[in-house]
């Protein structure tokens, strides 16, 4: 897919102001400072689109995009950043838990892992969270550009591994750097052939 046009629409922290839900949604999640905003950017080539963050965790805002007139990049507030107050924390699994559940055109979550690193509660918590409620997702391992390819593969087979003991069927993933755009252009095109659908 061409990226043709790549528009700020609104962000938010209410549902019922949230856009209309007329067309296509995707969203990308993920631990704050995981490449969330670095990734988006690349996949949109716009480099300025999605805020990467100086201080991470304070965004607590649903962004929505508009892409190609067509379809929604959603970029959801990153998670457990250690230094968001509890408070914050169940404010933020409310909101986004409302969003998630609720979203009547949400195609896909995309849920961002850091590629270096081994499995993380966190980050297995969330995906066991999105598969008990039946939503789909697909895994994306970031920073790949960061360590060799072996032991990015390394670690998403033990990311795997652990959802295996959950899940019958794993969830596709994409291995990929927005460093160099790795992975980018196949993500777009998983989302092409859903919006086809
Ligand atoms: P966010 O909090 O998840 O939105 O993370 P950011 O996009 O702000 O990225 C956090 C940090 O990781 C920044 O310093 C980025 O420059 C860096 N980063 C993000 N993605 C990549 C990547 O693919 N490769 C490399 N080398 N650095 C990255």
């Amino acid at each position: 897919m061409m990226i043709k046009s790549a528009e700020f629409v609104c962000s938010n922290t209410k549902m019922d102001k949230l856009p209309p839900p007329l067309l296509p949604e995707y969203a990308f999640i993920g631990r704050s400072n995981v490449g969330k905003s670095s990734l988006i950017n690349a996949i949109t080539q716009r480099k300025g689109l999605a805020k990467t963050s100086q201080t991470p965790g304070k965004t607590q805002l649903i962004n929505h995009f508009l892409i190609n007139k067509d379809w929604y990049l959603v970029d959801l507030p990153g998670y457990g950043y250690a230094k968001t107050s509890r408070d914050n924390r169940a404010e933020w699994g409310k909101f986004i838990k409302k969003y998630l559940f609720s979203r009547e055109n949400l195609q896909c979550v995309f849920v961002l892992i850091d590629s270096r690193l081994k499995p993380q509660k966190i980050d297995l918590d969330f995906c066991y969270m999105l598969g008990d409620k039946g939503i789909p997702f697909i895994l994306i391992f970031t920073k790949a550009d960061k360590q060799s390819h072996l032991k990015s593969d390394q670690n998403i087979v033990l990311f795997h591994k652990a959802l295996a003991q959950w899940f019958e069927e794993i969830p596709a993933h994409y291995l990929t750097s927005a460093e160099n755009r790795l992975g980018c252009d196949d993500v777009l095109t998983l989302i092409n052939d859903v919006n086809l659908k």
